[in-house]
């Protein structure tokens, strides 16, 4: 946790969460070279990878879990029927 003073407003990722700044609605890791949303399983991809590297100890299914769980909070993914 860094104390940074920032002026200007943080804009976070409507996919992922991450701060974006002046990137818009999504940040550089959810968009493809053409500035398109990623599909759902394609974010959820990295975000497991992110994921597993920050809380190794967590087992393949948690991980599954907690990315699932968290994207569901995502303004982007929430209400998406998962089946
Ligand atoms: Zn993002």
């Amino acid at each position: 946790m860094t104390a940074k003073q920032e002026t200007t407003i943080e804009m976070h990722c409507e996919s992922c969460g991450m701060v974006t700044n002046d990137q818009g609605e999504y940040c550089q890791y959810c968009v493809d070279e053409n500035g398109q949303l990623r599909p759902y399983e394609e974010v959820f991809a990295k975000m497991e990878r992110w994921l597993a590297r920050v809380e190794p100890t967590l087992s393949h299914e948690q991980i599954a879990q907690k990315t699932k769980n968290y994207m569901a909070t995502m303004p982007e993914w929430r209400g998406r029927d998962e089946t």
